[in-house]
């Protein structure tokens, strides 16, 4: 369907010579913040559609790929994860799916920047139906700076929900932010770190990898999954542990989990653990 009152937004992604598009009918809002410029659009088939610096962030259609696997696969692979730290995360989407786990007490979403949340609420107020849990505590303040901070032996589980490798998000990325981690993080505690396109974005997952084993995490297992709105439009979370494995699940808790979702369920985990070839000899096997 195309006619006069829709127009495309596209995403040229110059680093993998691709781009995605969706057809809009209106911008609805734009606004630059201290941090970056977010913008809102209504599609024609993907509901609304955020952008943060003219990328894709968060379509109403999509985003359930992203946020139950940021969430699900390292909340039942902890064996009853109490404290949740989510960096980044404004849209909201991560935290309501980390808040469907009762065993969860306390789930901290720092993010730098206000005026995302702000927009999510008015745009994508289902992402943040769980905003007012009593046990979700908003900051809208560097995660860099939280991290550094944080009382040491305190989380069971971080999740980097963030933009990018550049602008502010650039310094979550390194070594010296996940050793912040991994000092936060309780013995059998597991950080889960956005890791990009592992078709497009190949030398950054296995850069952040590399960076979390300088870091002194003992284990790794990148999960693959679809997302549209992305570039290449397949994403990937990395899990690392402290110490212990990230293979095993609480499999019977998955099967029974007393919640709804619409991609992640017992075989989209055991699935997401497999490891496609070219990804093995990347990882050195
Ligand atoms: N799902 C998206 C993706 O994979 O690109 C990320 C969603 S969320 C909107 C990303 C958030 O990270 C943004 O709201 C951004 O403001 C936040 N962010 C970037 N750098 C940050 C930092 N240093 N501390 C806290 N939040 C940060």
């Amino acid at each position: 369907m195309s006619n006069e009152h829709t127009f495309w937004f596209n995403e040229e992604h110059d680093y993998s010579g691709s781009s995605i598009g969706f057809r809009v009918t209106k911008k609805l809002h734009e606004e630059k913040t201290p941090f970056q410029t977010i913008a809102i659009y209504d599609t024609t088939d993907w509901g609304k559609l955020m952008t943060i610096d003219g990328c894709m962030m968060v379509s109403t259609r999509d985003n359930f790929f992203y946020h139950e696997m940021m969430s699900h696969p390292a909340l039942y692979t902890h064996a009853n994860p109490k404290n949740v730290v989510i960096i980044g995360g404004g849209d909201c989407g991560t935290l309501r799916e980390v808040l469907r786990h009762k065993s969860v007490e306390s789930a901290i979403q720092v993010e730098i920047d206000e005026r995302v949340t702000r927009l999510a609420e008015q745009y994508f107020p289902e992402l943040c139906e769980s905003n007012h849990d009593p046990r979700a505590q908003l900051l809208f303040i560097d995660g860099i700076k939280w991290m550094a901070e944080a009382k040491p032996e305190s989380l069971d589980v971080i999740i980097i929900d963030s933009t990018d490798p550049v602008g502010p998000a650039e310094g979550l990325f390194n070594a010296a932010f996940y050793a912040t981690c991994l000092k936060a993080l309780r013995p059998d505690g597991i950080i889960v770190q956005q890791s990009e396109s592992p078709l497009a974005h190949l030398p950054l997952l296995t850069d952040i990898r590399n960076a979390l084993t300088t870091a002194g995490f003992e284990s790794l297992k990148t999960i693959c999954f679809p997302q549209p709105c992305y570039p290449s439009g397949w994403w990937s979370g990395t899990m690392a542990r402290k110490r212990g494995k990230l293979d095993a699940f609480r499999e019977a808790d998955v099967a029974a989990k007393p919640f709804a979702t619409q991609y992640y369920n017992l075989d989209i985990h055991k699935a997401a653990l497999a490891q496609p070839e070219f990804l093995k000899r990347a990882f050195g096997g």
